[in-house]
C-alpha cells in the first residue's frame, strides 16, 4: 500500500508492478502536488426545489486540471485518494474552497444558497472532523446553517457512538447532514432512526429507471414516502428528463438535481444561471 510516507514510491519503476498499481502511485504523487499548486477547482450543480422550481443550493464537485492529462473527473482520482489517505487533505481543501466561494457570493449580494460538500468516510473515521468544520467556518465566515455535508451510508455503519457524537456536534451548529447515493449502500434502515439526519439523496441509479422500470419506480417512491414520514427532506439525483420530474413532483419529492436542469458548472457560469431566476 503506497501510504503517505512514501515507502511504496521507491517501487515506482519496479517491473513487477501492474499498470494499475503504477497508475495509482503516479496519480497519488501528482494529486498531492495538485492540491498545493492550485490545480483543483470546484464545479457547482444547482439543486432545485420542486414546488417552486427555484435554485435553493448547489453541490460542490471537485475537478482536477492536470497539466499532463487535462481535466480529470473525480472517478479517476477520488478512489485512489481514498486508498492512500490523501482524501483527507483533498476533502479539507474542498470544504474550505466551497465555504470561501459561498462567503464571496454572499458578499457579492447573491441570495443565501445552501452548499453541499461531499465528505469521505475516511475524513470522519480519522477524527476531529467537527473541529475542521468549525475552523473552516470561522476562517471563511460562511454561515453554518448554509452548509450541508453529504455522507455515504458506509459512514453510518462504522463505530456508532463516535459518529453519532460527531453528527450531534455538527447539527448543534445547524449544519445539515445528507445521505448521498441513498439505497446503494448497506441496506440497514436502523441508522435512519439512530442518527440525526436532514436529507436523503436518492441515488441516480433508481432515478434512471423511474419512468420505465417498475422496480426502480417502486423503490424511488418508497424512499420518498419513507423520508417524508421520518421528517427528512428528499432529493432525487441525476434527473435527466421531464417525465422523471413529473413523477417526482406528483409523489412529493422535495428537491432534485440533474442534467435536465443543469450540469455541474464552473462558479461563474453558476452565478449567471442563478441570475436568470426571479429574486426571492
Ligand atoms: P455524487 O456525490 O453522487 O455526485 C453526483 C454525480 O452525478 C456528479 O458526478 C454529477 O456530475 C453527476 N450527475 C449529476 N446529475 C447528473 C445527470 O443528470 N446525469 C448524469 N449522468 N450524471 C449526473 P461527478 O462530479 O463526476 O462526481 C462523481 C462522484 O465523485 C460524486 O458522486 C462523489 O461521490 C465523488 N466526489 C466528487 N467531488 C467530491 C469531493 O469533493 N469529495 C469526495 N469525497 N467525493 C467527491
Ligand atoms: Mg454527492
Ligand atoms: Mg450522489
Ligand atoms: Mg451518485
Amino acid at each position: 500500500r503506497a501510504k503517505a510516507e512514501g515507502r511504496g514510491r521507491f517501487q515506482y519503476y519496479s517491473s513487477s508492478m501492474t499498470d494499475a498499481a503504477r497508475d495509482r502511485i503516479s496519480i497519488d504523487a501528482r494529486l498531492r502536488r495538485a492540491i498545493t499548486r492550485g490545480e483543483l477547482f470546484l464545479h457547482y450543480q444547482p439543486q432545485i426545489e420542486l414546488h417552486s422550481g427555484r435554485i435553493v443550493g448547489a453541490e460542490a464537485l471537485v475537478r482536477w486540471q492536470d497539466p499532463v492529462e487535462g481535466l480529470l473527473a473525480p472517478a479517476r482520482f477520488i478512489p485512489i485518494a481514498e486508498e492512500t489517505g490523501l482524501i483527507r487533505e483533498l476533502g479539507a481543501w474542498v470544504l474550505r474552497e466551497a465555504c470561501r466561494q459561498g462567503r464571496a457570493w454572499l458578499d457579492a449580494g447573491l441570495p443565501p444558497l445552501r452548499l453541499a460538500v461531499n465528505v469521505s468516510a475516511q475524513q470522519i473515521r480519522h477524527g476531529q472532523f467537527d473541529q475542521l468544520v468549525e475552523q473552516v467556518l470561522r476562517e471563511t465566515g460562511f454561515p453554518a446553517n448554509l452548509l450541508e455535508l453529504e455522507l455515504t451510508e458506509s459512514v453510518l455503519m462504522d463505530a456508532h457512538s463516535e459518529v453519532a457524537r460527531l453528527l450531534d456536534n455538527l447539527r448543534a451548529r445547524q449544519i445539515r447532514i445528507a445521505i448521498d447515493d441513498f439505497g446503494t449502500g448497506y441496506s440497514s434502515l436502523v441508522y435512519l432512526k439512530r442518527f440525526p439526519l436532514d436529507v436523503l439523496k436518492i441515488d441516480k441509479g433508481f432515478v434512471d429507471g423511474l419512468v420505465h422500470d417498475r422496480d426502480d419506480r417502486a423503490i424511488t417512491l418508497a424512499i420518498i414516502s419513507m423520508a417524508r414520514a421520518l421528517g427528512f427532506k428528499v432529493l432525487a439525483e441525476g434527473v435527466e428528463d421531464p417525465e422523471q420530474l413529473m413523477i417526482l413532483q406528483a409523489h412529493g419529492c422535495d428537491l432534485y438535481q440533474g442534467y435536465f436542469f443543469s450540469k455541474p458548472l464552473p462558479a461563474q457560469e453558476f452565478v449567471q444561471r442563478l441570475q436568470v431566476q426571479p429574486v426571492s
